[in-house]
């Protein structure tokens, strides 16, 4: 890598960091409620189940799907939008991912997310203004939710919780920031994670997370923890004993039914994240691949600091292969997607080399598809599965699917996704929250996006 770049990135994650470009977060005005909008000769794609209902009018106001039906009356001062030709859909979700600043949302919007689940690292500014800005309809984005990330020991640069006195502490703090769950990582002692997952439960902040090493993915489940963040978490502590060496090998695949039933049996929604341990399968050894990455147009809307992060990762430096174990994990995802476990869809987006806000997710499905799963299965860890997680666990109002009474988090297509998943990447346009945007204004989030990168990174010291 060029030296002057590197100082000129460098010099640009400082101004960012210290806020000294584009300002925080501005003192925002209650924003005036959207305007009622009614989509008509569309074709609905709810997702409740697998079908498409042609030539529908939707109609929302204040934020929610007001009413479906073949010919709705426009009632006055609504905003029409002709589907005619179009399909629409649930907004996407993805439940796992590590932004943490109001850039990287608009991406997620552009692309039509409308749901994101912060997996850890938030700083306390997105927390306390970026994420209730954003889900208040002040700031462009998807709604947001949290979960705060702690460990037992600082290897991996957590908040550390050492032991159950600070196990039942940590849970109030969640609490009171508004953390939606707590994530669990891999060093947490055993003791500590049994109070907290007492305590997570009495008070309402459910446990999700990394499989822990010395407690295993299937007794935390039975503790009830609610989700797992990676599917690879069972390759660490269901398939292997936990101090057995991480080689190359797969586990055979007669392993997988007990791990498909202890999992069935628990309810825990599970992150099959095939596309994120594909992608970090493809860097091995392979720095063409990361310098690939660069020349992606989603370079253009991807942070400064996350540029560095994504050439320093070093996965391309590493020996070996995953390609066994990330070919098992499809097939493990297909056994569980077959036996009803409910999967929901995580890219870890931008925290992965190769991983951009948005076009991971969609990534994402198409992996789910290539390993056996229908495209109503596959879309499904997107939109309908997330909001009944979300319902479930934190008794969230409905999204993810169009249903009278939901969230309008929608997606105006060009093609039908149930017939082929690719239609996701023709977008007219996305609404999140009742706000509505074509894609001429999406297209102008990602450039005002792009644009403010590119004068970052020409200013120089
Ligand atoms: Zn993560």
């Amino acid at each position: 890598m060029n030296i002057d770049t590197t100082k000129l990135f460098a010099a640009a994650a400082i101004l960012l960091a210290a806020g000294l470009v584009c300002g925080g977060v501005r003192a925002a005005e209650t924003p005036p409620a959207p305007p009622a909008t009614l989509f008509r000769h569309v074709t609905v794609v709810p997702m409740d189940r697998e079908r498409t209902v042609p030539d529908q009018s939707v109609l929302v106001v204040d934020g929610k799907i007001a009413a479906i039906g073949a010919h709705l009356p426009a009632p006055n001062a609504v905003r029409e939008i002709d589907g005619r030709g179009g399909y629409l859909v649930p907004g996407l979700a993805d439940m796992h991912v590590h932004s943490s600043n109001s850039r990287d949302l608009a991406v997620f919007l552009a692309n039509g997310v409308t749901t994101v689940l912060n997996m850890g690292g938030a700083s306390a500014e997105f927390v306390d203004q970026v994420a209730p800005a954003v889900n208040s309809g002040k700031r462009p984005g998807p709604h947001v939710y949290l979960a705060l990330r702690i460990d037992g020991t600082p290897e991996y640069g957590q908040l550390v919780v050492a032991s159950p006195a600070e196990a039942v502490a940590v849970v109030a703090l969640a609490k009171s920031n508004r953390y939606d769950f707590i994530k669990v990582y891999n060093n947490l002692a055993p003791d500590v994670f049994a109070v907290l997952a007492q305590e997570a439960s009495r008070q309402g902040v459910p446990l999700v997370g990394h499989g822990v090493t010395r407690v295993g993915v299937e007794r935390q489940l039975a503790a009830g923890q609610v989700m797992v963040a990676h599917l690879e978490e069972y390759l660490y502590t269901a398939f292997f004993p936990p101090d057995a060496k991480v080689g190359a090998a797969a586990p055979p695949d007669s392993a997988i039914p007990a791990a498909v039933a202890f999992t069935k049996r628990s309810g825990a929604y599970i992150t099959a994240d095939l596309f994120t341990y594909a992608t970090i399968a493809e860097q091995f050894g392979r720095p063409d691949v990361v310098e690939a990455y660069m020349r992606r147009p989603d370079w253009a809307w991807l942070d400064p600091e996350m540029r560095i992060a994504w050439r320093g990762a070093g996965y391309d430096k590493r020996t070996g292969s995953l390609s066994n174990r990330a070919a098992f994990l499809g097939r493990f995802a297909r056994a569980l997607s077959d036996a009803g476990v409910p999967l929901i869809a995580g890219t870890d987006a931008p925290a992965i080399p190769g991983s951009y806000p948005g076009a991971s997710l969609r990534a994402d499905l198409y992996a789910l598809h290539a390993a056996g799963l229908s495209n109503f299965a596959a879309l499904s860890t997107a939109t309908r599965t997330p909001g009944e997680m979300m319902a479930r666990t934190r008794q969230e109002p409905c999204f993810g699917v169009i249903a009278v009474g939901c969230r309008a988090d929608l997606l105006l297509l060009r093609d039908n996704p149930l017939t082929d998943l690719r239609a996701l990447e023709a977008r007219d346009g996305v609404m999140a929250a009742g706000v509505w945007r074509d894609r001429q204004e999406t297209d102008a989030l990602l450039d005002k996006v792009a644009n403010t990168y590119r004068s970052i990174l020409s200013e120089r010291p």
